[in-house]
């Protein structure tokens, strides 16, 4: 084992869990155990939302500029903890160091630091409405209490940090369950918010599987639900969460288009189109996995795909030169490549280059969860690879002769996470942008989401929004007075 033991972190410091039960975090570059993980027990996940509503009490009442300071700390200090974070990260995930090391921790500094400022310049300040000359409408925003942070496995701590940063800023305090698959990142954040001032119980970690997750989310002590995961388990928590009147954000699933229309530049498209599926093994949640592209390139854009696909090097996790790690676990590895067995099987869309089999990796990586960067091409619509989320290195092109059927086919999906376009034409990037029915887009370029870029999916990808101005709302209440100085109320109750 690489790291010690984890036990449960509520009321700021490291408990033990009751429930006899530990499950083991795995490296899925190699295969190898890292460490045996504590599973909470209902009584665990009662004491830490009890640690959590006490402290509640401090730190919604805690002016937000000096919420501000601690959480700008706290970003601080992750930023001067970079590498060491990203390492077990790294380890914890299969992702390859070039990656964590400058995107994963970074952008969840960032939207740290981007809530801190917001709440700390006034961000949660409510509206004034002057009614008439004696009366006056004004709003407030409230914190919403004890909440749950879920999260998925593809980008830990970034995750961790989306859910933490709007959620403590505004005052709330959280529980927050990582991924069993990639639990290592969650006490090292707790105890940095512990350093930079954050009071204890205002960040509480619990481990464990579904069933831990779905008691959480359905406890009666927790007022909102942040969800990031697949849709069938988002579908599950939004119901038992809704049945209880909480609130919630999901943040699931998608099956992205990415339309290149005939006069994007080659070269931008295919860099685009292998960024949006392959860039982490191809599990991330905005991937663009369905790529139309117009018959007329059909040979340019596949020629110029396979000599670029030659720059995806795999190979040990820290190496400089590595840019595709492993897919993250087992069970992934058996449902990503179950995926392009059907393809080549079931669909029969023709296979470009990649496959199910395993990869040339060092000896020493052979037991790990490799896969190869694969594209299938001549795609059609009702593929099941075309139709369901993948979430590995896997590019469907499919061919288009207008950009009208090409919208038509882009937005026939159940998903509405993200899509994009790569032309020249600034009039034709708009009106096609115009008419995808999803909540995140991008012109030529793709996957780039900063703190200030709210972001959330439509359709079945999601509810609300995480990031920007628009991500605190999802953490607050609004109340609304009205203020009466006329000196009388107005009555239907006077005698006639
Ligand atoms: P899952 O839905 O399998 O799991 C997500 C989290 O939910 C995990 O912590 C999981 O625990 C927990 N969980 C499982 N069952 C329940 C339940 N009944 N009640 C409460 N919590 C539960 O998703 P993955 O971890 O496989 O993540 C990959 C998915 O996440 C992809 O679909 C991807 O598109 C999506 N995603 C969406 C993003 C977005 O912003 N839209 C961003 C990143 C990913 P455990 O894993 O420990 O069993």
């Amino acid at each position: 084992m690489s790291f010690p033991p984890r036990q449960l972190y509520y009321d700021g410091k490291v408990q033990p869990a009751t429930s006899g039960k530990t499950f083991q975090t795995i490296d899925p570059s190699k295969a190898t155990p890292l460490a045996d993980i504590h599973v909470a027990s209902h009584s665990d996940i009662d004491s830490a939302i009890a640690s959590a509503e006490r402290a509640f009490k401090t730190w919604s009442q805690t002016p937000p500029a000096a919420r501000a300071r601690i959480l700008q700390k706290a970003a601080s200090l992750l930023r001067e903890r970079n590498d060491e974070i990203a390492r077990v990260e790294t380890l914890d995930s299969g992702k390859a160091y070039t990656e964590t090391s400058t995107v994963d921790v970074v952008t969840g500094a960032d939207t740290l630091e981007y809530y801190a400022n917001l709440v700390g310049s006034g961000g949660l300040n409510g509206e004034t409405s002057h009614l008439r000359e004696d009366a006056w409408v004004y709003t407030k925003k409230a914190p919403l209490g004890v909440c749950a942070g879920i999260g998925a496995w593809n980008y830990p701590i970034q995750i961790a940090l989306w859910k933490s940063g709007p959620c403590l800023a505004a005052g709330n305090t959280m529980i927050y369950k990582p991924s069993e698959f990639t639990p290592l990142h969650a006490q090292t954040l707790a105890e940095i918010f512990l350093e930079a001032g954050l009071p204890a119980g205002a960040f509480n970690v619990v481990y464990g599987a579904g069933d831990v997750g779905a008691y959480l989310t359905s406890h009666p002590g927790i007022a909102k639900v942040s969800f990031t995961g697949q849709v069938s388990t988002g579908l599950k928590v939004a119901g038992s969460a809704a049945g209880n009147m909480k609130y919630v954000t999901m943040e699931l699933g998608g099956k992205s288009p990415l339309i290149i229309l005939p006069d994007a530049e080659l070269e931008n498209a295919v860099d685009g189109a292998m960024m949006a599926n392959f860039y982490s093994t191809g599990q991330v949640c905005t991937n663009g996995t369905r790529v139309f592209v117009p018959r007329s390139m059909k040979a340019a854009f596949e020629k110029r795909l396979l000599e670029k696909i030659q720059f995806v090097r795999l190979g040990p996790v820290f190496d400089e030169a590595t840019n595709m790690g492993p897919l993250s676990s087992s069970v992934h590895y058996e449902k990503v490549t179950s995926y392009i067995r059907q393809g080549i099987e079931s669909d029969k869309a023709t296979l470009l280059c990649g496959g199910p089999d395993k990869p040339q990796v060092p000896k020493d990586l052979q037991n790990g969860y490799w896969v190869k960067p694969t594209v299938f091409t001549d795609c059609t619509d009702s593929m099941k690879i075309v139709r369901e989320e993948i979430f590995g290195p896997v590019m469907s092109i499919l061919y288009y002769d207008t950009p009208e059927e090409a919208v038509r086919r882009a937005n026939d999906t159940e998903y509405g996470l993200a899509a994009g376009v790569f032309t020249k034409n600034i009039n034709m990037a708009h009106r096609i942008i115009d008419q995808l029915q999803a909540g995140i887009t991008w012109v030529n370029t793709w996957g780039d989401s900063p703190s200030e870029m709210s972001v959330g999916g439509w359709k079945k990808s999601g509810l609300g929004v995480e990031n920007g101005r628009k991500g605190i709302e999802a953490w607050v209440t609004n109340k609304s007075t009205l203020v009466d100085m006329s000196g009388g109320v107005p009555t239907v109750f006077a005698k006639l």
